[in-house]
């Protein structure tokens, strides 16, 4: 099962691609989180993508395909994988297709694409808080952490992402306005994409996906 997550920031892709993976027992695939574990660690890659990704821009094909093919080329992911930010624009589409066939995966089976108002988004992603370590995203309203303060998973102190502070969130909606949105009419053509509705608790989004995934991919 080859499945990408497709939709503005703040849409839900991540919180809905790590129910999915747990359900049908594949790796979730996350380029932003996996740029963030390179920035963290002072890599190559980590250094030159830390101001695009604090800007709201995006980071370099080329570095994303290289990024995407090593984690496509690691063992977990044979039976299939959920991509959750990648591609985010039609010439990383074109790209995972060729990742795809060199590693033997095969193709994209649906695109699941969130739908989320444009003032959604922006309450949704400044009231988010994420943990530096291991990745966990809260909401102060929706999915509020046990201490405000603190990750309900591993204990590290929250932080506000630089990206998620409301001006850089308008840039990153432009960013995926001018980039992002045009692989929704991509994938429509090719008739893999599945359009949920991405407004509503995480609860009911989740039950939208989970059915529409269930009925097509699993019929
Ligand atoms: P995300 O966590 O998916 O919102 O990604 C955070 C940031 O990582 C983005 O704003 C981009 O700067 C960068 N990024 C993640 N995925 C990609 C991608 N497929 N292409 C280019 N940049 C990306």
């Amino acid at each position: 099962m080859l499945l990408v997550f497709l939709g503005p920031p703040g849409a839900g892709k991540g919180t809905q691609a790590t129910r999915l993976a747990a359900k049908y027992g594949v790796p979730q695939v996350s380029t932003g989180d996996m740029l963030r574990e390179a920035v963290a660690a002072g890599t190559d890659v980590g250094l030159r993508a830390k101001s695009i990704m604090d800007a709201g821009r995006l980071v370099d094909d080329e570095t994303l395909a290289d990024l995407v093919r090593a984690r496509l080329g690691q063992p977990d992911t044979a039976g299939g994988a959920i991509l959750d930010g990648y591609p985010r624009n039609t010439a990383q589409a074109k790209t995972l297709d060729m990742l795809l066939s060199d590693t033997s995966h095969g193709a994209v089976d649906r695109v699941v694409f969130l739908d989320v108002a444009e003032e959604i988004l922006v309450e949704r992603l400044s009231q988010r808080r994420a943990c530096p370590a291991c990745n966990a995203n809260f909401h102060l309203l929706f999915k509020p952490p046990a201490d405000d303060a603190q990750c309900d998973r591993c204990g590290t102190q929250l932080v506000q992402r630089e990206d998620d502070q409301e001006d850089v969130v308008r840039d990153r909606l432009r960013v995926y306005a001018d980039n992002t949105a045009p692989l929704v009419e991509y994938y429509e053509q090719l008739g893999l994409l599945v359009r949920i509705d991405g407004d509503g608790s995480i609860d009911d989004v989740w039950g939208r996906v989970d059915g529409a995934i269930s009925r097509t991919v699993c019929a």
